[in-house]
């Protein structure tokens, strides 16, 4: 799950890494300290590039860069919010991040000295990698502020690495990317975006984690508004084969879902949810192949996600794969029964 930039630094903000003040701002809302940045909240990179982000020096600008920011669509997404932030006095613009190297199985440092919107325009070799631990914090940080030509700050560095990587761990990510850190004209570093990844696996243990809201790699595509039936399958192929196999059997499929890698408690009731507010829905074929992902894993998320919608239609499950049985025994429990095949599922409709 990619959170909002400012979801991101309310999480930052709790380690006393410094990160410039901000609000959630919209019509309503009193007009905040000027001049300040506006962001929009989208969760994709390359804002700055896409005009989403805004300087504002008084009243009148303000208000019609917040007008249109929230008409803005960066790369298929409205904004869910605008934040304004305090205007930081920026210097220099570097990069750093932390990542996790699945190849090493290990956690990285990642950094170079020019940051900012052009940051894929550098060669991998400019970057400095270097796996941290924390036996290695110190050196890692020594190393990063001479990469980033800030041997000055080799302490302040130091510490924002070791706080960096405390959340890193803590909040389970899977990335922490900060572009630009800000080197501002009074010489502080300062967090002037960030970017937080957490690892969907880990839900379980995060109580404080937000909602997910459109799960990103969820793709759904209505079909007949007279459509009784609606789907869910894993894979583009395997969500079209559901469709088609609908109809086939007489009925009338109402939409295409392909619901990604990983069906997830979050992505199945955000699915049953699109789904159950069609209009004449009567049953919900679901249709997942557990290759990588695990059916009892699944089968969790199904009985856990219809909990979570008011009045689901009635689900026929076809589940087959890695741990089946496991996944069979589960949803007997809660008088869903396994269906081995779709054809087998189709019949019971
Ligand atoms: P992104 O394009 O989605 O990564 O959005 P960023 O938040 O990184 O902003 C893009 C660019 O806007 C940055 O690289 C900066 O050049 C500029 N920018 C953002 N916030 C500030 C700020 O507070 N002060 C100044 N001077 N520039 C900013
Ligand atoms: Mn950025």
């Amino acid at each position: 799950m990619l959170l909002l930039e400012h979801q991101a630094r309310t999480i930052l903000r709790d380690t006393d890494v410094v990160v410039p003040f901000g609000v959630v701002v919209d019509e309503q809302t009193d007009v905040p300290v000027l001049p300040c940045v506006l962001k929009v909240q989208v969760p994709v990179g390359g804002r700055g590039k896409a005009g989403g982000i805004r300087v504002v020096n008084e009243e009148k600008e303000y208000r019609d860069a917040l007008e249109e920011l929230t008409e803005l669509d960066i790369k298929g997404h409205k904004p869910s919010a605008i934040y304004a932030e305090e205007l930081v006095d920026i210097g220099r613009e570097l990069y750093l991040s932390i990542v996790i190297n699945r190849e090493e199985s290990t956690i990285e440092l990642v950094a170079h000295p020019e940051g900012g919107v052009e940051i894929e325009a550098h060669k991998p070799e400019e970057f400095m990698r270097a796996e941290l631990t924390p036996k290695s914090l110190e050196a890692v940080g020594q190393a990063a502020a001479d990469w980033l030509e800030i041997p000055e700050q080799a302490f302040v560095l130091t510490d924002m690495v070791e706080r960096l990587y405390g959340v890193f761990v803590k909040s389970d990510a899977t990335l922490l990317e900060i572009n630009p850190l800000a080197l501002t004209r009074e010489g502080k570093l300062v967090v002037a975006d960030c970017k937080l990844e957490l690892d969907d696996m880990a839900r379980y243990r995060h109580e404080e984690w937000p909602d997910e809201q459109t799960p990103a790699d969820v793709n759904y595509v209505p079909l007949d508004s007279d459509g009784t039936i609606g789907t869910i399958a894993n894979g583009a192929g395997l969500a079209m084969a559901t469709v088609d196999a609908v109809r086939a059997h007489g009925y009338t499929p109402a939409n295409f879902l392909d619901i990604g890698g990983a069906a997830t408690t979050e992505s199945v009731a955000a699915s049953l949810q699109k789904i159950s507010s069609l209009p004449n829905i009567e049953a919900i074929v679901i249709n997942i192949f557990g290759g990588i992902v695990r059916c009892d894993i699944v089968a969790q998320a199904i009985i856990e996600a219809s909990r979570q919608v008011d009045n689901p239609p009635r689900l026929v499950v076809r589940l087959s794969g890695t741990n089946a049985e496991e996944a069979r025994k589960l949803l007997s429990e809660h008088d869903m029964p396994l269906h081995d095949s779709l054809a087998e599922a189709l019949e019971a409709l």
